[in-house]
C-alpha cells in the first residue's frame, strides 16, 4: 500500500474526483483541433494583456480595481463580495466555513451541479438530497430538511437542466430556512436572464448567499474567477476561510478590464448572440425523429434525451465534437447536454448528425434484419 493511501483520510482513497469536461478529455487533442462543446464555455478568444510591473509584490486580499468594478456590476457594496478562484472557491468556501465535517449537512436538488457534492464529500459533509420534480423545487421535500441541514445549494438557472427556478419558489425556500441554514443561489448563467438575479433580496434575507462567476457569459473560464455575493457579516466569515492571497494580480487585472461599461457591453452581445443560437438548436433538436426530449433553457447550453445516446455521443466524438454526457445524473438517463458554441460550430454539430446519424441507424436496422 502506497504512504499516500495508508496515510490519506480513509474516505478519499475511494472518492472519484469531479469528472469535469476538461478532465474527462485530458489528452484529447489540442483546444484547436477539437469543437469543445461539453463545458458551457463561450467560443472564442479575448485579448488581453497585463502589466507585470509589480508581479514581485504579493497582491491584495481583494483588489481595489476588481471589487469595485464588480460592486458597480451587480449592484452590492464591497462589503458584500468576495472574489474567488471561479464560483467553485465559493462553493467549497460555504462548505468549509459552515459544516463541521462529519457532523453537518449540506441540501442538494438534483439533477444539479456536481461540485456541490464533491466539495461536501472532500470536506466530510453529509449530503443530503431533496430531487426537483419536472425541474422545480420539490418545496415539502425541502421543508422536511428544515434543521438537519446547515447549507442549501440552489442552482438557477440549473445546470444541467438550463432552466431558472421560479422566483416564489427561491424566496420560499429562502424564508423556510431563515434560522437554520444558508440559501446559496448558484447564479452561474444569470447573464442569460439578468432580470431574474437574486441579488436584490440579499439586504432582506441575511441567510442568502448568490454565487457568481466570469467563466460563462463573460467567457472567461480559463481565468478562475468568480464572486459570492452576500450580507457583509457572511462576507467577513468566510474571509477567515479563505487563503491571503486568494486573487493572483493578473487574474484581477484581466477581470477588471473585462467589467468595464465596454466589457459588458460586449458580454451582453455575446449573451444575445448565445440566445439565437440556442432556439435554432432547440427548434432543430425538435425535430430529429432520434430527439425524444428538449428541456427548455435560459442558459448557453441545451439539454436533450434520445433514442441512442451512446449513438449520437459517439457519432459526433468521432468527428472531433464534444458534447457532455448527463445520463449518470438522477432522472436523466438518455440525456446529453450541448453547449452553445459559434454559428460555425453549431452548423457543423448539426451537419454531422444529418451525415452520418440516418446511415448508422439504416446500417443497425439492416444488420438486425439479417441475423
Ligand atoms: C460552471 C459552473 C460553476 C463554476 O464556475 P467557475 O467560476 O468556473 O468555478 C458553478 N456553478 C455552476 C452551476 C456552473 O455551471
Amino acid at each position: 500500500m502506497s504512504i499516500a493511501n495508508k496515510l490519506a483520510r480513509k474516505e478519499l482513497v475511494e472518492m472519484v474526483p469531479y469528472q469535469s469536461a476538461r478532465r474527462l478529455q485530458a489528452g484529447n487533442g489540442s483546444f484547436n483541433s477539437k469543437v469543445w462543446l461539453n463545458a458551457n464555455e463561450a467560443s472564442g478568444p479575448g485579448i488581453y494583456q497585463v502589466n507585470s510591473d509589480c508581479i514581485n509584490r504579493y497582491p491584495d486580499f481583494q483588489p481595489d480595481s476588481l471589487l469595485n468594478a464588480y460592486a458597480q456590476y451587480c449592484g452590492l457594496p464591497r462589503s458584500q463580495i468576495l472574489a474567488t478562484r471561479g464560483a467553485d472557491e465559493g462553493i467549497e468556501l460555504l462548505i468549509r466555513t459552515f459544516c463541521k465535517a462529519y457532523q453537518d449537512s449540506i441540501l442538494i436538488c438534483p439533477p444539479t451541479y456536481g461540485m456541490y457534492a464533491i466539495s461536501a464529500e472532500n470536506h466530510g459533509a453529509g449530503i443530503i438530497k431533496a430531487p426537483l420534480i419536472d425541474c422545480q423545487l420539490n418545496l415539502e421535500a425541502l421543508q422536511a430538511q428544515v434543521g438537519k441541514v446547515k447549507v442549501v445549494f440552489l442552482c438557477s438557472p440549473g445546470n444541467p437542466t438550463g432552466n431558472l427556478l421560479p422566483a416564489e419558489q427561491i424566496k420560499a425556500a429562502i424564508k423556510m430556512f431563515a434560522d437554520t441554514a444558508i440559501v446559496v443561489v448558484d447564479e452561474a448563467y444569470i447573464e442569460f436572464s439578468p432580470e431574474q438575479t437574486a441579488v436584490s433580496w440579499i439586504n432582506q434575507y441575511s441567510n442568502l448567499v448568490v454565487l457568481r462567476t466570469l467563466s460563462k457569459a463573460f467567457a472567461l473560464a480559463g481565468l478562475r474567477c468568480g464572486f459570492t455575493l452576500a450580507s457583509s457579516d457572511i462576507i467577513s466569515m468566510l474571509s477567515k476561510v479563505i487563503a491571503p492571497y486568494p486573487v493572483p494580480s493578473p487574474i484581477a487585472e484581466i477581470a477588471s478590464s473585462i467589467l468595464t461599461d465596454d466589457g459588458i457591453a460586449q458580454m451582453r452581445i455575446r449573451v444575445q448572440e448565445t440566445c439565437i443560437l440556442r432556439k435554432q438548436l432547440i427548434e432543430w433538436l425538435d425535430e430529429q425523429p432520434w430527439c425524444t426530449k428538449v428541456y427548455a433553457s435560459d442558459a448557453n447550453f441545451v439539454l436533450f434525451a434520445c433514442e441512442d445516446k451512446d449513438l449520437v455521443f459517439n457519432t459526433l466524438s468521432q468527428q472531433g465534437i464534444l458534447i457532455r454526457d448527463q445520463s449518470k445524473q438522477l432522472q436523466l438517463s438518455n440525456c446529453l447536454r450541448i453547449s452553445i458554441g459559434s454559428e460555425r460550430e453549431m452548423s457543423l454539430l448539426k451537419q454531422t448528425l444529418i451525415n452520418l446519424l440516418p446511415s448508422i441507424t439504416a446500417n443497425t436496422t439492416t444488420s438486425a434484419a439479417e441475423k
